[in-house]
């Protein structure tokens, strides 16, 4: 059994501090590990038609009244304020750290004028948010204060939602793989008794959401009265090694922000009519995801997500000229390379580079400075072999092609 906090000392890849409790301090290897699944995910994203887009992580508090969200998230919202000028004391919250992107995601949708033509209108941010969780329930990655989620929003016409439901349940298969998951559960939240909008509106969310997941063969479990308020959703599920459910991915259909923002676009017709909303994220929490993936892996990450993919270690001096060639040519290709220089016997490099668990170890010595091969060592294999630089290049770009 594996703890990713501990892993995480035993690898340097980050740590959390006192003072900034529910907050992640990366560190160089494991914001690579970051990055990697940032990249990969921006991949699939732009695959799947969607428009990456930046915006502000402190907004004005009229803006979180407006959306609801001041009342409903209320003492899990960071307000951020400016000091009375009277009264030093005295901080009035003028703006609130964003729990959630949606408010900027429809700013960005109202700066234009929109038309049918250029629907749905997908936009996705790797957005950092702040919650303000009780101290007592914060638990390392699992349960932060401050996360990255890929936060996306698909702004569409009503004929459009099923479709787009079948897109992200297209994606959340695609992308669970590539991180060794083939199973999760769907389950599907229904109407509560407390909600906004018609039931003939409820009536085809429902029927969209569950359609998508019949059309694509999924099985689902239905729980009556566990939607929002604002929207009936989907939340997938994925089970780590112990057991324990985490709930992941998720996708609401929304009737209610398009109705309070007023949002619309220009039908067919020459008509204003009003736009659908669908919130989704594929992972949730970046720094949760890296938390299970690192346990389920005990830290030991597959290639494309290592920190260090690849260490180049010099038998002796004379070769040390090729092994620095053999780094500069892989980090061009922008493999994750580590230069192992220091004075000690190869044996015991070898011994301390399995160690930490890194999948490949490339040996030079003057046969492969001669030759431009390296001896090359996968992780967990007892063979050898020698290859040739040039095909060590093409090795990776194939298998890295291969995930992103
Ligand atoms: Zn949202």
């Amino acid at each position: 059994m594996y703890d990713h906090r501990e892993l995480a000392k035993a690898m340097d890849l980050f740590h959390f501090e006192e003072h900034s409790p529910g907050m992640v301090f990366w560190h160089p290897l494991g914001w690579r590990v970051f990055r990697a699944i940032e990249n990969f995910m921006r991949q699939v994203y732009e695959a799947y038609g969607f428009e990456e887009v930046r915006s502000p992580i402190a907004l004005s508090r009229t803006l979180w009244e407006k959306s609801g969200h001041w009342e409903k998230f209320g003492e899990n919202i960071f307000v951020v304020g400016s000091l009375d000028n009277a009264d030093s004391s005295h901080v009035s919250p003028d703006y609130a750290l964003k729990p959630m992107s949606c408010p900027a995601h429809i700013a960005i949708y109202e700066a234009s004028r929109r038309s049918y033509r250029e629907m749905p209108i997908r936009l996705m941010e790797f957005g950092m948010v702040h919650r303000n969780e009780p101290s007592g329930t914060l638990s390392g990655c699992m349960r932060l204060r401050q996360f990255v989620q890929d936060d996306a929003h698909i702004f569409c016409l009503e004929a459009d939602i099923e479709n787009e439901i079948r897109n992200f349940l297209n994606m959340v298969s695609e992308v669970y793989k590539a991180f060794g998951y083939f199973d999760f559960t769907i389950k599907i939240s229904l109407r509560p008794e407390k909600r906004l909008g018609d039931d003939a509106l409820w009536d085809k969310a429902e029927a969209a959401l569950i359609d998508a997941c019949v059309a694509l063969g999924y099985a689902y479990k239905l729980l009556p009265g566990e939607g929002a308020f604002y929207s009936p959703k989907i939340e997938v599920s994925l089970e780590d090694h112990l057991g324990r459910s985490w709930q992941c991915g998720t996708i609401q259909v929304d009737f209610n922000l398009p109705q309070i923002f007023d949002l619309s676009f220009v039908n067919n017709d020459g008509d204003f009519e009003r736009p659908v909303i669908l919130h989704q994220a594929v992972l949730g929490s970046i720094e949760r995801w890296i938390g299970i993936v690192l346990e389920n892996h005990g830290g030991s990450l597959p290639l494309w997500l290592a920190p260090v993919q690849i260490a180049v270690a010099s038998i002796s001096d004379k070769s040390v000229e090729w092994a620095q060639t053999v780094v500069s040519k892989l980090r061009r290709r922008g493999v994750r390379t580590e230069l192992i220089n220091r004075d000690a016997t190869i044996s015991k490099k070898i011994r301390e580079l399995s160690k930490r668990k890194i999948p490949l170890i490339a040996v030079v010595g003057e046969m492969e400075a001669a030759n431009g091969t390296v001896n090359l060592r996968r992780f967990g294999v007892s063979t050898q072999e020698e290859i040739a630089l040039a095909q060590l290049e093409e090795e990776f770009s194939h298998s890295l092609s291969m995930i992103c």
